[in-house]
């Protein structure tokens, strides 16, 4: 039988359970380690009619500075358990893991399928929501099923692969089923002795040069190294990590769009740049838009500012409020609609706007 209440407690600061950390409290904040758990805490928030807030590893939000309203609940359901499914293995994964210690332990046992998101911060329970991807892989081509507990008909479902409707940085659960469903668990199926994909020319720049094929383990390493270059790898010491990640998407083009941008970049004597992985999905570089709205790396507004290493990322500079952050993302969005007609669209999730 589930427990009636499991400890919840009142006004915790949210700023510090964030990557980019900015934004107020929630009125209420429970820590989840089991299904039970989940179960009373949606029955404490219905009970009092408060909304519900999943956080993961707070590593893709922007909490707004009145903070949330309602209740917040993290999951700490961690387990890693893998299981053999033919000529390949089945992990079956608690939401509340930390991904990159996943990647770390798939990477250890010689899996394939996960190493090229080494170094994404957040937890096993974030990555099917925005479907994460990064340098030629995504979470959609491993994912198997999703264990969700549904608020909305009160009991655990298994959603298929097909279920969450992955899409580029799109899945259900961002949106149409936006806040419908708490994952509990997922399971990836990935591929024992198989090599590492190489599809990005970052990567494969790497390895120019080593005549044998690099280990899952040695990708890994160059995957985490790239991103410490970008700034995209959390570390204390490095004031550009202190984000949400990239804050825009690359936009996905219509025909018409992609003439009007090559109309407008040869009239500044500008050429868009090619590059194969983004065209084949019809996407253009949002950095590459950023850098040629008169902004740049290292543009300082207030507290926030965009990262030193990369025009995406917007970053607080110690002590920077969510206002500061949101002036900075409508100052990029506006510079960018002015000189090129094309709406960035943000990444992250705004909470308690
Ligand atoms: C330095 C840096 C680099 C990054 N690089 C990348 C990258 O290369 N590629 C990429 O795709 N992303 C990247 N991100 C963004 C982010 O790390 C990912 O989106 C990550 O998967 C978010 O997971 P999280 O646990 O931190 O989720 P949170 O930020 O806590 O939450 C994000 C959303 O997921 C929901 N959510 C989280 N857990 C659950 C759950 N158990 N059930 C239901 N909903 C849930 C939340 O409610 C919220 O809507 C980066 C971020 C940073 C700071």
């Amino acid at each position: 039988m589930p427990r009636e209440t499991m400890n919840i407690r009142q006004n915790v600061p949210l700023a510090p359970l964030t990557t980019l950390g900015v934004g107020g409290n929630a009125r209420f904040f429970g820590e989840a380690a089991s299904l039970d758990d989940v179960e009373a805490a949606v029955r404490f928030a219905q009970d009092r009619n408060l909304r519900l807030f999943v956080l993961g590893g707070g590593s893709n939000l922007v909490i707004s500075d009145q903070g949330w309203d309602g209740l917040v609940i993290k999951l700490g359901i961690d387990q890693i358990e893998p299981r053999p499914a033919g000529d390949q293995v089945v992990f079956e994964v608690g939401a509340g893991a930390d991904w990159d210690g996943f990647v770390a332990h798939c990477v250890s046992q010689d899996c394939a399928g996960v190493e090229c998101l080494s170094g994404i911060p957040g937890s096993v329970g974030g990555t099917p929501v925005q479907n994460v991807g990064a340098y030629g892989q995504e979470v959609s081509q491993t994912i198997l099923s999703v264990e969700v507990f549904d608020v909305a008909e009160k009991k655990v479902r298994n959603l298929s692969a097909a279920d969450c409707g992955f899409r580029y940085r799109t899945s259900i659960f961002n949106s149409t089923e936006r806040g419908r469903f708490i994952i509990v668990r997922v399971r990836y199926r990935l591929t024992p002795g198989q090599g590492p994909a190489l599809l990005y020319a970052d990567l494969q720049k790497h390895f120019a040069g080593q005549h044998h094929p690099p280990t899952l383990a040695q990708t890994r390493d160059a995957v985490r190294s790239i991103r410490a270059r970008k700034g995209m790898l959390i570390h204390p010491g490095d004031p550009d990590s202190r984000s949400a990640g990239s804050f825009f998407k690359n936009p996905v083009l219509s025909s018409a769009e992609r003439t009007e941008l090559m109309r407008r970049a040869s009239a500044r004597g500008l050429e868009v740049p090619s590059y194969p992985a983004l065209e084949q999905q019809h996407k253009v570089s949002a950095a590459w838009l950023v850098e040629h709205s008169g902004l740049r790396k290292g543009y300082v507004k207030g507290n926030a500012a965009i990262s030193s290493k990369h025009a995406l990322a917007l970053i607080n500079r110690g002590g920077a409020t969510a206002s500061e952050i949101i002036a900075l993302k409508d100052e990029i969005q506006g510079a960018v609609s002015d000189t090129w007609g094309i709406g960035l669209e943000a990444e992250p999730v705004f909470v308690g706007f």
